[in-house]
């Protein structure tokens, strides 16, 4: 079963851009997932195909009406899909996420530009609104492709080697250890010695205590909560002892 995704922009010429590169081009190539693209401006008022007006309330920029934007969305069948809205309000997006829209049939993105979408159609469609991160881009078509990339990795038979998603950053809460390849000695500095031992036992426990050293000194909020479900999981083996 194919993983469907479709846009909503006013850029199309942005798709599929990243996400015909490498793996992601490639399978879809092979039917594993599918992208179609909608035009926004096809939906437009009027011999200008108008899709903006100015906020109500006065203030700069334009907003995107959502009689059009709904004209849009409408013409697509949702199939059970997410209707994504891109936005530096939204929900920020994790790895989590990722894990989440990978398991469903596919999303809708909806890409925003000026100053966003009437908030009516969020309200009215039970949009989420999903964050790239605390920034803000000037229109949601490279946040879509970069939830969609994500996510796409994720599905069957897209990364190749699936055991690589295994041990990555944000899998199991910690940031993935330090890597290293030939050669052995490179400006003087060797690979560490551990990693050449072939010692597996070993090489997994110096990996795992540098995603924990990396995670506490980078991403103290990672830290804690890894720290937290650790003491969960401890406190949940002890109940079974009882
Ligand atoms: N005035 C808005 C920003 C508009 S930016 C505000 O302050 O919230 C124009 C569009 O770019 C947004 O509608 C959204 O679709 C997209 N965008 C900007 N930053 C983004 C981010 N961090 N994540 C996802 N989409 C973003």
């Amino acid at each position: 079963m194919a993983f469907d995704v479709s846009i909503i922009t006013l850029f199309p010429e942005a798709f599929p851009g990243l996400l015909d590169v490498s793996i992601l081009g490639r399978a879809r190539g092979e039917g594993r997932w599918s992208l179609d693209v909608t035009d926004l401006r096809a939906f437009g008022i009027g011999k200008h195909r108008k899709v903006d007006d100015p906020p109500a309330g006065g203030g700069a920029g334009l907003v995107m009406r959502p009689d059009v934007a709904v004209a849009a969305l409408d013409s697509l069948d949702r199939r059970g899909r997410p209707l994504i809205y891109l936005s530096p309000r939204g929900k920020p997006f994790t790895q989590a996420m990722a894990q989440e829209f990978a398991a469903g049939p596919g999303l809708i993105c909806f890409c925003g530009r000026f100053e966003g979408l009437d908030q009516r159609v969020i309200d009215r469609r039970g949009m989420i609104e999903v964050s790239l991160g605390d920034f803000v881009l000037a229109g949601g078509e490279a946040a879509a492709q970069a939830i969609i990339e994500s996510t796409v990795r994720l599905l069957p038979g897209v990364a190749g080697n699936e055991t690589s998603l295994e041990e990555e950053s944000f899998s199991d809460g910690l940031l993935e250890y330090p890597q290293y390849t030939l050669p052995r000695m490179w400006e003087n500095e060797p690979t560490p010695e551990v990693l050449l031992s072939g010692d597996h036992k070993k090489i997994a426990e110096w990996r795992l205590n540098r995603s924990k050293l990396l995670t506490e000194a980078r991403r103290p909020d990672l830290w804690a909560a890894y720290l937290n479900g650790q003491e969960i999981r401890a406190s949940e083996t002890d109940d079974e002892h009882d």
